[in-house]
């Protein structure tokens, strides 16, 4: 008997650091624009308030009729309140109401699982999932890690201090332990690089040994063209197809690819 075909269900990819400005959102919008270019199909997930995902993807956080929050704590299926997007892959959109998401689940058993379940659902649906953390690692980052198989952790070149990291990834050693075995750290992602500086080279060659963690490569380079993007509701990928910036994101998504 032939052996039977077990149906491919998405990877799903966290994309988190709790400090804020690291390019987290960008790396989700870009990473998730370059999978949708190679024929992936992506579902990109907007876990934070502050709905910059959802924003820079052409929706109206003010508009959208249903939330991330109404899956979470309003028992709504997911796929109801998926919309696709011009850049070629699906969003769960953010909004205000997510402020509250937290505190409601905080009272919840399995709080820590609720995001896991609802993506049981469109799993099959897809072949990448990727989650848009906020810069906290609260209740709403604990589902991320808990129902992610793969982490990617965007950190500056320019900063010096790293201190987040280490908390991070103790997080991620007790969501190991306790909440997700499956859970991957796939790399750093140095961002906002500025090749010319040294300081940045040095802060990327240091950063991997001195974790113990992959460093995804190439680094993204610092460029005007990324702030320029959401304005148009689109990546930088289809806004500078050709910019360096792409070109990066581009190479580290194949890489990526060749990991899972
Ligand atoms: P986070 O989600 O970690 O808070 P964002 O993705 O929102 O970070 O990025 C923070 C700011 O940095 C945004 O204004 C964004 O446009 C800008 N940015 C992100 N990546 C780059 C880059 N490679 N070059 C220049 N600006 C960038
Ligand atoms: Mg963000």
């Amino acid at each position: 008997m032939p052996p039977r075909s077990k149906a491919k269900s998405a990877a799903i990819i966290a994309v988190a650091n709790q400090k804020g400005g690291v390019a987290k959102t960008t790396t989700v919008a870009s990473l998730g624009a370059a999978f949708a270019e190679m024929g992936k199909r992506v579902l990109l997930v907007d876990l934070d308030a502050q709905a910059s995902l959802t924003f820079s993807l052409g929706a109206d956080p003010d508009e959208v009729e249903l939330s991330i929050n109404d899956v979470l704590t309003g028992g709504h299926a997911l796929k109801d309140v998926i919309v696709s997007c011009d850049d070629g892959v699906d969003l769960v959109p953010s909004a205000i109401e997510v402020a509250g998401t937290e505190a409601a689940l905080l009272g919840r058993p399995a709080r820590e699982y609720v995001l896991q379940q609802a993506l049981d659902d469109v799993r099959a649906d897809y072949d990448l999932i990727l989650l848009d953390c906020s810069p906290s690692l609260g209740v709403l980052t604990l589902n991320a890690l808990t129902a992610a198989n793969g982490l990617i952790i965007p950190m500056s070149a320019e900063m010096l201090s790293h201190r987040g990291v280490g908390q991070l990834l103790d997080t991620v050693r007790d969501v190991t332990k306790f909440l997700n075995k499956k859970l991957v750290i796939l790399g750093a992602l140095p961002t906002l690089y500025d090749g010319r500086s040294n300081h940045a080279r040095e802060v990327v060659a240091d950063v991997g040994e001195r974790y113990g963690i992959p460093v995804l490569m190439p680094p993204i380079p610092k460029t005007v063209r990324f702030a320029e993007a959401p304005a148009v509701g689109r990546s930088i990928l289809r806004t500078a197809r050709s910019s360096k910036g792409a070109m990066a994101y581009r190479e580290v998504a194949a890489a990526i690819l060749k990991t899972l």
